[in-house]
């Protein structure tokens, strides 16, 4: 991990400190409670929730609006999931999250998410629901070991025709009600400490210059991930480069502000590695469990595993991509691997919880992918070869082993469970192609459990605090899904928690 650092010793050109702006230079000055960086789904919690319990934040955003994303919130209980009668037992799911990430986590710091993250949903239903949501559970999970998901995914569907990022939305508009400022195309750009080290304001470019802003009680870092700044990337992760495009909006904006800020102001990045969040979404939507080629026409994985895991061998492959081989019968296929398996890119992520996935509108997915030219069609596999991007020797031969291992019943290639070898017999035949795109990068500054930014030693920086993706500690080598959506789960409880850490300590 780096430390800030001057022109002389400095790797790399984010951990150079910059010259605070000269007094002359700042053309106006604001004065706040609080101040809250980035208008996502961190930053707004944060605010709201502030000033309920009394505390008067600004919030600046560096790009047009507010953001958001996505459509999974994920949290392991909720009054919502009760009313399904659903309440996940807390051990299990933190002994799972632990094996998904290799224990590379801060497992305070999960606790902190498993146990007060209901408060933080029970406390935005309603904001939802008044701004015109219908919030539901969602039914789109893996549902058993080893890569078992549980329930826990809200989605918040609109009632009327509102558009944008809903929750996002929602949260800004109760903040509007709340009478909290929000100033947008305002980028912050560097905290400003008092003489006894404590962080209390920040200055940010303004359309006319320099902002001071002075923030009584502290500074809110909430600038979401590093995702689009290839340089941190590539020192903190550099697989995200290897993706084959960023799906973040507002694109570009995901710079890492908040990592810099933190790191110039003395803070740490948490030792955990810095993970991707990355879905095979770059070509088509649905991947299922079939049979997956390479460029070189050969199979390479287990093709029996949770979204995360299919992206990161995907992503290894040459040129970064493969097919997913469907035959005729694809529909009863699919539908019966939802015993087994499922979870995002297999099953359906909209899908409501207690119905059943209906396959033709899945496979509408796959329709487009087909007019788009990211999925093929043929009526034998010899024809359907001659329109891939593949080897065709090659994966004519694989094909036929791979028929030959589920005609047999064992795959003693890659181990997949015997239940899920459908031979690939009848056509049409299908080749749908797969590429891992980046989401977020879920990596950041070390926090604890009431979102004080810590130094290397782990002691808070004093009015110094960061929320959401600018953080790091819950996630190991990469985006754990065992309860869909909870980055935004993450994000929401943090603002939430860091808003009464402030409240509390009011000084
Ligand atoms: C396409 C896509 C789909 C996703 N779907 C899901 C999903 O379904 N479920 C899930 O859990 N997660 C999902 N994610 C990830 C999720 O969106 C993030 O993890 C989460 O929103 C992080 O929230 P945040 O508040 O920390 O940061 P963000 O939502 O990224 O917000 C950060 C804000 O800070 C602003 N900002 C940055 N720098 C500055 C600065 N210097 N000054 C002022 N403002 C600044 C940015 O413009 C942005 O508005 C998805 C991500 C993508 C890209």
């Amino acid at each position: 991990m780096y430390e800030a650092a001057d022109k002389s010793n400095a790797k790399w050109s984010f951990q150079i400190v910059p010259d605070a702006p000269k007094r002359d230079e700042v053309v106006e000055t604001l004065e706040c409670e609080a101040l809250v960086v980035g208008a996502g789904l961190g930053g707004l919690s944060a605010a709201c929730r502030l000033k309920e319990l009394g505390v008067e934040s600004l919030v600046l955003e560096k790009s047009p609006s507010y953001s958001g994303r996505g459509g999974h919130f994920g949290v392991p209980n909720s009054s919502l999931m009760e009313k399904y009668g659903i309440v996940n037992d807390l051990e299990e799911v933190a002994r799972q999250w632990i094996v998904m990430s290799g224990n590379n986590i801060d497992q305070e710091l999960l606790w902190t998410f498993l146990t007060r993250s209901k408060e933080a949903m029970d406390w935005l239903l309603p904001i939802t629901e008044a701004d015109g949501l219908a919030p539901r559970l969602v039914d789109c999970i893996y549902p058993i070991a080893p890569y078992k998901e549980y329930y826990g995914a809200h989605s918040f569907p609109p009632k009327g025709n509102i558009r944008g990022n809903y929750v996002s939305k929602a949260l800004y508009e109760h903040a509007k009600k709340l009478g909290i400022q929000c100033r947008f195309n305002t980028p912050v750009k560097q905290l400003i400490k008092d003489d006894t080290g404590r962080v209390c304001g920040a200055y940010a470019q303004g359309e006319n210059g320099i902002i001071r802003i002075n923030a009584k009680y502290g500074v809110v870092l909430a600038t979401g991930d590093i995702g689009g700044d290839e340089e941190m990337c590539r020192a903190y992760a550099p697989d995200a480069l290897r993706t084959l495009a960023s799906e973040y909006v507002p694109a570009g904006c995901n710079t890492g502000d908040g990592h810099k800020m933190a790191l110039w102001a003395g803070a740490a990045m948490a030792e955990e590695v810095f993970p991707l969040m990355m879905h095979p979404q770059h070509y088509a939507w649905c991947n299922y469990c079939s049979l997956f080629v390479n460029k070189n026409g050969k199979r390479f994985m287990n093709e029996d595993i949770y979204v995360q895991g299919r992206a990161t061998s995907v992503m290894r492959q040459p040129e970064g991509y493969c097919y997913s081989i469907l035959s005729g019968d694809y529909a009863e296929q699919v539908m019966d691997s939802l015993k087994y398996g499922g979870g995002i890119l297999w099953g359906n992520a909209g899908l409501k919880y207690g119905e059943t996935l209906n396959i033709a509108t899945d496979f509408l997915s796959v329709e487009r992918a087909l007019k788009e030219g990211n999925a093929l069609k043929a009526d034998t596999i010899e024809e359907l070869a001659d329109l891939m991007d593949v080897d065709k020797d090659e994966f004519l031969k694989t094909f036929a082993e791979y028929n030959e291992l589920c005609e047999k019943g064992r795959d003693t290639q890659f181990g997949k469970r015997k239940e899920l070898l459908y031979p690939l017999k009848d056509g049409p035949f299908y080749a749908v192609k797969i590429g891992a795109d980046l989401l977020v990068v879920v990596g950041g500054v070390s926090i604890d459990t009431k979102m004080h930014a810590l130094d290397k030693n782990k002691k808070p920086i004093d009015g110094l605090f960061a929320v959401g993706d600018t953080t790091g500690g819950i996630y190991g080598h990469e985006y754990v899904t065992t309860i869909l959506g909870n980055s935004h789960g993450r994000a929401l409880t943090w603002g939430y928690i860091a808003a009464e850490t402030i409240a509390a300590e009011k000084k």
